[in-house]
Order: structure tokens, then sequence, then C-alpha cells
């Protein structure tokens, strides 16, 4: 599942962009040939001015001239006397079939650009006893592309016309190994951008799986502490049914059922704070009165395990603390009751206070509770304030589900605070809740 969104992510982020790269790409291509094409055909024109020149120049024109003509602009010249081809043609190159044939179908080519009134884009032929036209066409027998020029010269009454030819074969050369290197290059671009969106869609959905894992382990966690009770109330029912010792199963039925609902109580607290639907209700609250009487309710079980519970209180004033009394209380007792499961008898467990000023009128509140019991291993440290995770040590002990201080923390960070444990110097543990004023 979580693959299968990873890639239709990574498609989509990559498809879309190779698109817009791709259409960038085509845009850029068509603009840069049309501006090849153009920039060709001007300079043509622009040689065959030249040309024209020399031409009309020349009383004679050389064999030497013409291939030199040929070679420099890598042309191809056609030279016609009064209509008669020019013995150059048949001399210097072979006059091949296909040599005459590319020569009547250029002439073809102008003369069907040439119309009576003048050039077929609506230009008078020139008046001048010479003239010159330029314009591209594409031998039908070979499909090959040329700029073909037509230039007429008149000279003591008989008519020069020369037909030069200059093949579109290097610069089409050049085009497609222009679009081959666009290919390429938006074959790599789309290849990076792939890997990119793969890590950058896995990035963002790493939070979503983490989320989803957790809700497993929730549900599997839950489950599994939920079992034991009903496992043990089902056997009480089934002594029950047997008629013998009624008394003694109800009890442990009521027990084990008072245990399933804390439970699931505390199980609704922690669905409440991921839906953010924690409620707490603001107050302006004495702590060290509220940390006095959280202390003396716990009294009763620190003397059953022959503990000493103390408290340390600071003895001004202190100004009150916006938060809810019953949130926090709650926060207390959770670090109270713990610290009474994991003290060996005989231990000492401390509860203290304190203020201290971050500005004029503001300041921070830490309440620890420090005892002298089993400790916390550093690897345990990092994993306590999660959702039922139990210290192997400390899997033995009755009534701990492992959400105590997962929801501590939550109530803690739910007032902008903040939880944190370390070893104490007395070798146990030591947990420090720090509270906004
Ligand atoms: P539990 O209900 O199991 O106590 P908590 O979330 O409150 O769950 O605590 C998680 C684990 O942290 C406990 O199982 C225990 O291993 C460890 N722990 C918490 N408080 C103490 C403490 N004061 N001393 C030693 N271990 C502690």
């Amino acid at each position: 599942m979580y693959q299968k969104v990873h890639l239709r992510l990574t498609v989509l982020c990559s498809g879309i962009t190779a698109v817009i790269m791709i259409v960038m790409s085509l845009c850029y291509l068509y603009v840069s040939e049309t501006g090849l094409y153009g920039n060709h055909f001007h300079s043509f024109q622009n040689h065959m001015n030249t040309i024209t020149a020399n031409l009309e120049q020349q009383s004679v024109i050389s064999m030497e001239w013409l291939s030199k003509m040929e070679a420099q602009g890598n042309y191809t010249f056609f030279v016609l006397d009064n209509g008669i081809s020019f013995l150059y043609n048949q001399v210097s190159q072979e006059t091949d079939s296909s040599r005459k044939k590319l020569l009547e179908e250029s002439l073809a080519a102008y003369g069907s650009k040439i119309t009576a009134s003048g050039t077929a884009d609506g230009r008078k032929v020139s008046p001048y006893v010479s003239y010159h036209t330029e314009f591209p066409f594409t031998s039908p027998s070979t499909g090959e592309g040329f700029y073909s020029s037509v230039i007429h010269i008149e000279k003591n009454s008989s008519l020069l016309q020369v037909i030069i030819l200059s093949s579109l074969r290097p610069l089409k050369e050049q085009i497609f190994h222009q679009r081959i290197r666009f290919l390429l290059i938006d074959l790599g671009a789309v290849a990076v951008l792939s890997l990119f969106s793969w890590a950058f869609t896995g990035r963002l959905l790493r939070p979503i799986l983490e989320n989803q894992q957790k809700q497993v382990q929730f549900v599997a966690a839950a489950s599994h502490e939920l079992r034991t009770p009903l496992a043990v109330i089902l056997s009480c029912v089934e002594c029950c049914q047997g008629g013998q010792g009624q008394g003694k199963f109800l009890k442990i039925i009521k027990q084990e059922s008072l245990r399933m609902s804390s439970l699931v109580n505390d199980m609704l607290l922690l669905s409440g704070s991921d839906n953010h639907r924690f409620p707490i209700s603001k107050e302006p609250v004495e702590l060290d009165t509220l940390l006095m009487n959280t202390c003396e309710s716990f009294e009763s079980m620190a003397r059953e395990k022959s503990l000493s519970l103390s408290i340390g209180l600071p003895e001004n004033i202190l100004p009150p603390c916006s938060c809810d009394p019953g949130r926090i209380q709650q926060v207390v007792s959770i670090l109270l009751h713990n610290a009474i499961s994991y003290t060996r008898e005989g231990g000492k467990i401390n509860l203290s206070l304190s203020y201290q000023k971050t500005s004029l009128e503001k300041g921070n509140f830490s309440i620890s509770v420090k005892d002298n019991g089993i400790g916390i291993s550093n690897e345990d440290k990092k994993k306590i304030f999660d959702r039922f995770y139990r210290a192997e040590r400390s899997r033995t002990a009755k009534g701990h589900f492992g959400l105590g201080l997962s929801i501590a923390w939550e109530i803690v960070a739910t007032h902008q605070g903040s939880i944190s444990v370390k070893d104490s110097e007395t070798g146990g543990s030591l947990f420090t809740v720090t509270l906004p004023q």
C-alpha cells in the first residue's frame, strides 16, 4: 500500500515536471530552429548579392572563379548562356542525369515562383539589367531541401542566368544534432527528477508511515493488554458457574474490570490527544497546594511499602501557575505512582517544586520526582514516553500498562511545557516537569 502510493506520487511529481520541461524544450527548439533557418536564408541572400556584383563586373566568367565560389559556399552552380548550358557544367562536373534533373527542378520551382507581373510573393521583378531571386525549394525527386538563387544578368543583348543551389543538409544535420542533444538532456533530467521525486515523496510520506505503524502497534498492544484481564474474568465466571467460592471470584472479576476500565480510559485520553480533542481548562493554580494534596493522597501507598515520601516546597510565596489543576495532578500522580512502584521497600521518594524567573513578569515552574529505586537504563530512557513501552525489569508490575508516561507527556505538551528524565544522584530516577507560568 505504502509502496504503491509512494510510486504513484513519484510518477505524478516527475511526470508533471517532465511534461513541463519537454514542452519548454520543444518551444525553445521551435524558436531556435526558426531562427537558424531565417539566419541561414539571410546570409545566403547576402552572399548572392556579392556574387551578382562580381558577375556583373566580370566580362568573362572563368572556370577557376566558378569552382572557387562553389567550394567556398558549398554551392552548386548552373550557368546558362542565353538558355544554353554553359561549358563549365559539362567539363568540371559529370553531367549525370541527377544533376540535370536538379537543374530542371530548380528552374521549374523558379518558374512557379515568378508570375507574369512579378514574384509569387507579390514583389515586382526588377526592371534593371541584373537581378536575382532567392527562394527555398525541395527537390521532388530526392526530397532534399535547398536554398536556390536565380541570377539574371543582361549583357550586350545576351542573357546570362546563374542558378545557385545551397543544400540545406548541413543545416538539417546541425538541427538534428541539436534535437538529439536536447533529447539526451531531457532524458537525463527526467531520470534525475524521478530519483529526486522518489526521495522527496518518501520523505513526505515517512511521517504518515510512522503514524500508521504507531497505530498498528497501539492497537496490537491494547488488544494484548485487554486480553489478560478478559481471560481472568472468563475463568472466574466459569468457576462461579461451578458454584464454588463465588465471593472470591466476584472480587477478582471486579478488580480486573476496574483494571480494564482504567486502561480503556487511558486509551480514550490518548486517542483524544491524537485527534486534538484533549480538553484542558486553564486557571490560576497554586502549585504548592496542589502538590501537597497529591503527596498526601500517596502517603498510605508509600507507607504500605515502607517508603519515605517527602515534599520540598519553596519558602517564599509563589505566583499562580496558569494550568489545568486536574491534569497537572494527574501528571504528578503518574510520576509518584511510578516512583512508588519502581522503588524497593525502605526507599526514599522526594517531590519538590521550584520557580525560576525568565523575565520581569514571567517564569517557569519545575516539578521534580526523585527516587532511589531500580533506575532506568539509558536505552530505556529514550523509549519510556512511547505508548505501551515498559522496561523489561518492570514488566511484572501489576496495574501498569506502559501508558502513564505517554499520558503525562501529552498533558505537559498541551501546557507548552516539557518533561524529562535523568539518573538521580541517589541511584534511582529523577523526573522533571517544566511548566510555563
Ligand atoms: P507503566 O504504567 O508501566 O509505569 P509508564 O509509561 O508510566 O508505564 O512508564 C513506562 C516505563 O518507564 C515503566 O514501565 C518503567 O519501566 C519505567 N519507569 C517509569 N518510572 C520509573 C521510575 N520511577 N523508576 C524506574 N523505572 C520507571
